[in-house]
């Protein structure tokens, strides 16, 4: 039996409900961990672990999807998200042998081998504070991961010797602005001057980037309480009130999304008319890249309040869309991006550089300034407005 066991799933959901990323780790979690238990003739567990008020049908639920042991901690206190109290719950329960003890052998246990966190804005900090407490390293905004036996040689992990590191996490996120990928490992020191152990290895996942698997109603899995012991200092954070706000941004009832990107630069804010233009025109929603809602142009404060907006970021670090037509202006396709418009119907891009990634994402791949081709699409669009209208 090993010191480090089992794959633990940090769950998210919204009273209940889970939210996707959770389901989609769950999926990724099983494929991990099959091929794991396969490649190692051994029985490490998918275990979900879900903080909240009621929970026990969504610990039912995650068995459906995947996870073969779920750890919960349920209690008034934590229906919604505090990071202080969350923390240190994750925490007790990644290092609790009681729990584990439930559904395998806990004789050598100390904590989970690896551990997964959703890469949202609750998931990003989470993950952080609870890999400090575990004391452990953490990789952020992950989209491929790869369990393998590695050998590495480091002058400081291991002094320079070829070792053997076996079921090392490979973890993938793209940088770069997208366009290249880093590997990230969290590896043990070796090295008897700096010895020392790194578990779990953790990292957060972008949420789409992964499939749920099919739920299956047959899965049967074991659901284990664990009580968490708070104290006063725990509690300081209240919540008073709670308003979930609705965004003035509505991508859900529109047919059409037309993106814009840092592709506006020349003169922002003629280029984001013209977008706002072409949006009225076909009846879409505005999207924009990541880079825009950081307010990199000087344009008008109308213009800065109703586009440059966080609500308004297509891809992992904002909205998924699924429009029939999504166009995207501008935009380069760095993978980011795309995993937030992959699933819509028809992609048209505008973009002078035929070399953009976007150019492989797209059904039709306009090439030219943006400048130049919005202004005829308007011109073509409302020349056959009529027509349109009596076919109605
Ligand atoms: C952790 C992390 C999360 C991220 N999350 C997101 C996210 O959710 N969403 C997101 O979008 N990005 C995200 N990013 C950023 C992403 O990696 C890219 O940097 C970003 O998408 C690039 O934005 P862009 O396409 O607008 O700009 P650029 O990559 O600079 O592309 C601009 C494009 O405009 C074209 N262009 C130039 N002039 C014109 C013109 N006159 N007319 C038309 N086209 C023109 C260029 O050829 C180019 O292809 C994230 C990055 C990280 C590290």
């Amino acid at each position: 039996m090993s010191k480090y066991q089992h794959l633990y799933v940090v769950i998210e959901h919204e009273d209940g409900m889970p939210l996707p990323v959770s389901l989609e780790m769950l999926g990724e979690a099983r494929r991990l961990i099959d091929g794991f238990n396969k490649k190692y003739s051994s029985d490490e567990k998918v275990v979900a672990v879900v903080l909240g008020h009621n929970v026990r049908k969504l610990c039912e639920e995650l068995i459906f999807y995947g996870a073969d042991a779920v750890i919960y901690a349920d209690s008034p206190e934590l229906r919604y998200r505090r990071n202080l109290i969350d923390t240190k719950v994750i925490s007790q329960i990644a290092r609790s042998r009681e729990v584990v003890a439930e559904f395998s052998d806990t004789s050598e246990f100390v904590k989970p081998r690896y551990m997964f966190f959703g890469a949202d804005s609750i998931g990003r900090h989470l993950s952080s504070t609870v890999l400090a407490e575990l004391e452990s390293g953490l990789a952020s905004d992950i989209n491929k991961l790869v369990i393998e036996d590695l050998e590495i040689k480091h002058e400081h992990k291991t002094k320079g010797q070829a070792m053997m590191y076996e079921k090392t996490l490979e973890m993938y996120r793209p940088d770069f602005s997208g366009f290249l990928w880093t590997t990230i490992l969290c590896l043990d020191n070796r090295n008897p001057a700096i010895e020392r152990e790194y578990h779990p290895q953790a990292c957060s996942i972008i949420p789409g980037v992964f499939a749920p698997i099919e739920p299956d109603k047959s899965r049967r899995g074991i659901i284990v309480e664990y009580v968490p012991e708070f104290d006063e200092r725990d509690l300081q954070v209240r919540i008073l009130d709670r308003k979930i706000v609705k965004s003035a941004v509505d991508f859900d009832s529109h047919k059409a999304v037309i993106s814009f990107g840092k592709g506006v630069k020349d003169s922002p804010e003629q280029n984001i008319k013209l977008v706002s233009d072409l949006a009225k025109e076909i009846e879409a929603e505005v999207g924009i890249s990541l880079p825009i809602s950081k307010k990199l142009f000087p344009v008008s404060q109308g213009i800065n309040s109703t586009y440059m907006i966080p609500d308004r970021v297509i891809g992992t670090s904002g909205r998924k869309v699924a429009p029939l037509l999504y166009i995207a202006v501008g935009i380069s396709g760095a993978m980011q991006h795309i995993a937030g418009m992959k699933e819509s119907g028809f992609v048209v891009a505008i973009n002078p550089d035929e070399n953009s990634p976007i150019k492989d994402e797209c059904d039709v791949f306009i090439r030219g300034r943006m400048e130049d081709v919005i202004p005829l699409l308007l011109e073509e669009l409302r020349k056959q407005r009529p027509t349109i209208q009596v076919k109605k």
